[in-house]
């Protein structure tokens, strides 16, 4: 399998090459040259089987000869033993045909884990096999820098630095980045926001002569390889519920546009999907482009679901390669039109297949509240705030009801501490193996928003 850049100038890579890589040198995303299927029958096979099992199954395709069969198994078996649950993602009954999918039994309680602990034991056997050293740079608006930080420390191949806006993740996120006590990971607290420390990523990536002086590496919710790790649990738990001999739709809370792509690309791999919906809190430039097809920036506003605060979704790039039947150069000029007037519109041909393929919704603040609270009285469920931003949207698409519709449930609530106990009274617990987290010592690097700032403080820790 070849991977090509959304803005069609890059140079073709092997999944290797794409996955140590990150972002493409013409500034856009990697996506394999073309998608690879599963039969009715290959599909149907999954029933039964685990987590681990279907995994291989789903993401052998888009490997090509990084990693031999053998290899492959262990580095899945590596990233998901350290669950907390045996189904690893598993699904619960929320009401007559809606479901929650829990995807927060990792180490740091979010869905993030999920690829982030298979990306960290794929760089280990990649990087160790190659005899080198990288720099692995991630931007988060919190639950990526945790999760990075939790599958990278202590690895020999990898130095890990972690820009997060400062004064805007919570506490448990902040804590989860600042107390791993490993040499080789760095916690650095940027002034601004989460677009801030995002563009910063992406300007050390366009300096090609940092970029290439300190080996830099991402792990960015742009990285194919972590989308593709998401895409197996649409499998998981579109079979459990009875695919493919029947559809399921699926809501998905949304910031990046990273865990609802791996839907999409579940779909275009022969998941029968009905229904993506995508889920997005007030910061809602995907609900709006949906709308009317104007993907317009307006800031930054910050909410009580943060790691869904974006304003550009970065993945959404992928979606519009596809939508503009693969043409490098529209994406590039769409992409120059948003950076340059903080606008693009679509064409009707992208705006119809949009549609076809999702639809939207859009949660603010106190229905995002109202929500926790309205399921934690009907179901039992105390649900953090980003999946209840999810599990209302769902409840309001006007949809066949004879289709299971399947909610993601992106964090635990207990991340959210705060936000929860406001909205239904319950503090929610941390669970017993990170009791102790609020105790622990913190290490924190504040830096100014300024790329000569973050890039000498790397060169300086990494020893240049
Ligand atoms: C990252 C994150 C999201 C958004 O996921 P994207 O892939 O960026 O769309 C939603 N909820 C939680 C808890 C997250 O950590």
């Amino acid at each position: 399998m070849k991977y090509i850049s959304t803005r069609g100038t890059a140079p073709e890579l092997t999944f290797e090459e794409a996955m140590l890589t990150g972002l493409a040198r013409d500034g856009g995303l990697y996506v394999p040259a073309e998608w690879p299927t599963l039969s009715h029958d290959q599909i149907a096979g999954f029933a039964g089987k685990s987590y681990e099992d279907v995994a291989f199954e789903v993401m052998k395709p888009f490997i090509g000869d990084t990693f031999t069969d053998a290899e492959f198994k262990e580095i899945i078996a590596k990233a998901y033993a350290v669950f907390g649950h045996k189904a690893r993602c598993p699904i619960v009954q929320l009401g007559s045909n809606d479901f929650l999918l829990e995807l927060f039994h990792g180490p740091t309680l979010a869905f993030k884990d999920v690829a982030m602990q298979l990306i960290g034991q794929m760089f280990e056997v990649a990087l160790k096999r190659k005899g080198e050293t990288v720099t692995i740079v991630g931007a988060t608006s919190g639950d990526t820098g945790s999760a990075a930080m939790e599958a990278f420390k202590g690895l020999e191949a990898v130095n890990l630095f972690i820009m997060y806006p400062h004064g805007r993740v919570s506490e448990v996120q902040r804590r989860q980045m600042t107390t791993p006590s490993e040499a080789n990971v760095h916690a650095l607290a940027v002034d601004g926001d989460f677009d801030t420390c995002q563009a910063l990523l992406k300007d050390m990536f366009n300096d090609f002569d940092f970029r290439d002086g300190v080996k830099l590496a991402g792990v960015n919710s742009i990285n194919w390889a972590r989308v593709l790790a998401q895409v197996v649990y649409y499998f998981t738990s579109a079979v459990s519920l009875g695919a493919p001999h029947r559809k399921v739709s699926f809501t998905v809370p949304t910031g990046n546009f990273g865990d609802v792509f791996a839907g999409y690309v579940a779909k275009r791999m022969g998941l029968p999907i009905d229904r993506l919906v995508i889920a997005t809190n007030q910061n809602d430039i995907l609900h709006r482009t949906l709308q009317t097809g104007d993907h317009t920036k307006t800031g930054v506003k910050p909410s009580i679901s943060p790691s869904m605060d974006i304003q550009v979704s970065s993945n959404f790039e992928r979606l519009i390669f596809d939508l503009y039947d693969r043409e490098g150069p529209a994406v590039a000029q769409l992409m120059d039109e948003l950076k340059n007037a903080g606008t693009f519109t679509l064409s009707q041909g992208a705006m119809k297949r949009l549609r076809d393929e999702f639809d939207s919704g859009r949660c603010s603040e106190d229905e995002t509240s109202a929500a926790i609270a309205e399921f934690h009285k009907t179901t039992g469920e105390v649900l953090c705030p980003h999946t209840a931003v999810g599990a209302k949207v769902a409840m309001e698409q006007n949809r066949n009801i004879s289709v299971p519709m399947i909610t993601l449930a992106t964090a635990h609530p207990a991340k959210f501490p705060a936000a929860v106990e406001e909205a239904c009274g319950i503090h929610p617990a941390l669970p017993a193996r990170m009791a102790d987290l609020f105790e622990r010592d913190e290490r924190i690097t504040r830096v100014a928003g300024d790329l000569d700032a973050v890039e000498a403080i790397i060169r300086e820790r990494i020893g240049q």
